[in-house]
This record gives C-alpha cells, sequence and structure tokens, in this order.
C-alpha cells in the first residue's frame, strides 16, 4: 500500500537517489466513459526512499526550483521506455500520459528526446500523451510552440492539465495544440453537492466539445461522480473509484483483469443536440451581422467559412459519421441525414442572400431554416428515446473515445 510521507528532502537527496535508482513509476488507469474500456493511463513519479515513498508534490517542488527536474524528467522518459513493452504486450492500443514541467519546455531536452526514441522506432508517438499545466505554458517561446507543434504532427496528443485552476487558460488554449483537456480534481469532486461545480464541469465539457477537445475529469472518487460525468459527454475519467496510482505490475494485472467499466455514449447524443441549437443560432447571428455590415462594405471571409462546410464537417455531422454511427440500426439514427443535408445547403443560400442584401429570399430561407432544424431535433429526440428504451449490452462492439 503506498504511503505519502511528509519528509524533508534536499537536492542532494534527489541526485543520490537518482544514483540509487530509487525512482519508479505509478500508473493509474484512465477509463472511456463512452465505451467502459480502459484507454490509458498518466504515470507518476514515485521516490521509494528508506522504506517509505516521498510524495511528488515533495520532490518535483524542489526540483523545478532548482531546474534539477530536466535531469529526472529525462529519467522519468527513459523508465516509461522500459515499462512501455511490459504494458503493450497486453494492450497495445493504450495511451500513456507523460507529465512535463516549465523547465522541460524550455530546455528542449525531454522533447528532443522523444522525438529521438519516435525517430529509431523505440516509441510509437501513438501511446504516448504529454501533460502540461496552464503554468507551465505560460512563459513559452515560440521555438518551444513550433517544437510541441512538431511532436503533434507526428502523433503525439498534449492535454492541458489542472484545467480550471488557472487564470490564462482561453489564451493557453488557443495558442497551443491540445487535443485533451483535464479537468481538475477541485471542481470534480464537489459535482453531486454542489450545483455551481456540477455547471462549471459541464459548461468546460461543453466549451471543450465545441473546440474539438476530448475531455478527461481527473478525481472520480465515487461511484455517483463517475454516473454523473458519464452522461455529461465527458470522454474519460480517472481517479481513486476507478484505482489508485498502482506499481506497473499491478498495472499490468489492472490491464488484464479490469477490462470492462459502466459506460453509455449517450452524452455525445445529447451534446449533438446542443451543437445543432448551437448551429442555428450561429447562423442567425452571422445573418444579422451581414444585414448589418454589408452596407459598410465589411464582410469576413473567416467568419462565413463555419456556414460553407457540408452537413459532414460540422458538429453534428462529425458525431453522425463518427461515434453516433453506432446508432446506425436505429431508423430514428437513419431519418437526421435529409434534413441535416438540406439545411446545409439552405444555410449557403442565406449567407448569400443576406451578402446580396435580398431581405425577401432570407426571410424564406430563415423559415425554411427553422422547419428543418425542427425536424432534426424531433428525429435527434426520437433517438434518444429509442435509446433509452433498449439500453445498450455490454457485450456489443465498443466504440473508442472521440467524435469529433
Ligand atoms: P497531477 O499531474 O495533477 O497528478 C494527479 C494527482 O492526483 C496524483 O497525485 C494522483 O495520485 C492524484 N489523484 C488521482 N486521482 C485522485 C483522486 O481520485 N483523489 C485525489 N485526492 N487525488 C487523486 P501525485 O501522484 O501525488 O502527484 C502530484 C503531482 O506531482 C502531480 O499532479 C504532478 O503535478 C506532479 N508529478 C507527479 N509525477 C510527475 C512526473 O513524473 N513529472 C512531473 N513533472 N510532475 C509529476
Ligand atoms: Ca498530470
Ligand atoms: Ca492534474
Amino acid at each position: 500500500m503506498e504511503r505519502d510521507v511528509d519528509d524533508d528532502c534536499t537536492l542532494h537527496d534527489i541526485k543520490d537517489g537518482l544514483d540509487n535508482q530509487e525512482f519508479i513509476l505509478h500508473y493509474q488507469p484512465k477509463v472511456s466513459l463512452l465505451s467502459g474500456k480502459v484507454v490509458g493511463a498518466e504515470c507518476l513519479a514515485r521516490w521509494w526512499k528508506n522504506g517509505k515513498f516521498i510524495s511528488p508534490a515533495k520532490f518535483i517542488g524542489l526540483a523545478e526550483e532548482s531546474g534539477f527536474i530536466t535531469v529526472l524528467t529525462e529519467h522519468f522518459f527513459k523508465l516509461l521506455l522500459g515499462d512501455l513493452p511490459h504494458i503493450l504486450a497486453v494492450r497495445p492500443d493504450i495511451v500513456i500520459a507523460f507529465n512535463i514541467s516549465s523547465h522541460d519546455l524550455r530546455h528542449q531536452r525531454i522533447l528532443r528526446l522523444v522525438n529521438h526514441n519516435i525517430d529509431k522506432g523505440a516509441v510509437n508517438p501513438a501511446n504516448i500523451q504529454l501533460e502540461l499545466t496552464e503554468g507551465t505554458v505560460a512563459d513559452f517561446s515560440y521555438e518551444t510552440l513550433g517544437t510541441m507543434h512538431a511532436l503533434v504532427k507526428r502523433g503525439v496528443a498534449l492535454a492541458l492539465d489542472d484545467f480550471g485552476t488557472g487564470f490564462s487558460s482561453l489564451e493557453v488554449l488557443s495558442t497551443f495544440p491540445f487535443s485533451y483537456l483535464k479537468l481538475d480534481q477541485s471542481l470534480i469532486k464537489h459535482i453531486t453537492r454542489s450545483g455551481k461545480a456540477k455547471s462549471i464541469v459541464s459548461s468546460n465539457i461543453r466549451m471543450a466539445h465545441r473546440l474539438g477537445l476530448h475531455t478527461i475529469a481527473e478525481g472520480v472518487e465515487t461511484e455517483e461522480v463517475y454516473d454523473r460525468l458519464t452522461y455529461s459527454g465527458c470522454q474519460e475519467a480517472q481517479g481513486y473509484w476507478i484505482s489508485r496510482p498502482i506499481p506497473l505490475p499491478d498495472f499490468v494485472q489492472f490491464l488484464r483483469t479490469k477490462t470492462i467499466w459502466p459506460s453509455n455514449p449517450i452524452g455525445l447524443l445529447y451534446q449533438a443536440q446542443l451543437d445543432h441549437i448551437q448551429w442555428r443560432k450561429d447562423i442567425l447571428e452571422t445573418y444579422y451581422y451581414l444585414m448589418t455590415v454589408r452596407s459598410r462594405g465589411y464582410v469576413s471571409d473567416e467568419h462565413l467559412e463555419t456556414f460553407r462546410t457540408d452537413h459532414t464537417g460540422c458538429n453534428l455531422g462529425k458525431w453522425y459519421y463518427g461515434v453516433g454511427r453506432m446508432y446506425e440500426s436505429y431508423e430514428q439514427y437513419r431519418l437526421i441525414e435529409p434534413p441535416h443535408a438540406e439545411l446545409h445547403v439552405t444555410g449557403h443560400r442565406l449567407i448569400d442572400a443576406a451578402i446580396a442584401g435580398d431581405h425577401e429570399a432570407c426571410h424564406e430561407l430563415i423559415m425554411h431554416l427553422s422547419a428543418l432544424s425542427t425536424r432534426i431535433i424531433e428525429c435527434l429526440h426520437s433517438l434518444e428515446a429509442a435509446v433509452h428504451r433498449t439500453p445498450r449490452s455490454l457485450e456489443e462492439p465498443l466504440v473508442q473515445a472521440g467524435g469529433e
């Protein structure tokens, strides 16, 4: 059983610990709330010193202050490379999240090491994810940003850790190529007790969804919290209720034995309903905007781009042709496509009519848009009712997290 001991340690102790091979990695499993499969784990450093575990909170901070963290991070990554074959032998598709700190980013040592190991085939980029906090990326350089884009291009996913605890979240989100958002445990813990915490979490999930980011809830300590998150559209969960961080042999055993967890992809059907309402609101907002600014000759093409995509490119379409396909056998699912395709054609025409200043055409097109929208919502609602009537059996094929 793991113990966290409030030991005083010095940088000298950390260096000794490194020389004596006292650091190991523990793994905390992550479960897909859509499929119920274990999809990954976060690796967390542990220091076994004088017969007890020293908390990373104790030594990571010290190592960061001194800059020695870059040496530790490099060591941890090498430990991970050694552990990975044991994990992948059981589950080749697993994704292990690795924490990096601001020094690591500034000095780029770890980024080069990751790149180098991908180059020589020692690690498949699809098997690793890098976790960074807002604080970590706050004082980035453009060179760092370039390196991170290159890693992402090669297939290494980036996760923004501890989301909801900092101040610059939106700026950070728009600057870095993150594909995962980890909702901080300080919020998650309270969602069953506080209406405000629940609203904040569901707004964060919604925002992440709109930005095409996957959400991971951290600090899931009870079944009740787990269940709530399942219906929220959050994609993954991590926390003590599933498992504490565990040593490699226990994690390998966990992958072999604890293969299926409660799940339900209906949260993404709810998100698809909201996606449609949002699309309609956005196009009407744009229409009013166009009617106002047209006379001043100012229309931004970028602003219109979203409405030039066909019905496969919007968020509802991405769900429909992605995770939503699991409902293909439902008639209600198939009924969504014709009005949805027509909706997008009508949307194009509305934008063109607004640019031309044709009020009459616009009025007719808006009426038509509303009728189509009502049909789509009806289809989505009746699909939801049909899905509730026939709950998915766990033996059915499972979908991977995603949909965007
Ligand atoms: P973190 O990255 O936010 O990691 C999650 C922490 O939350 C872990 O603490 C984990 O044990 C804990 N946790 C997970 N589920 C629950 C839960 O349900 N309830 C509660 N109360 N806690 C939960 P841990 O392992 O003590 O690590 C603390 C922090 O130390 C990490 O926070 C991370 O910032 C840092 N850290 C750990 N390992 C590394 C590493 O290899 N490199 C770097 N740079 N930092 C690390
Ligand atoms: Ca983390
Ligand atoms: Ca965290």
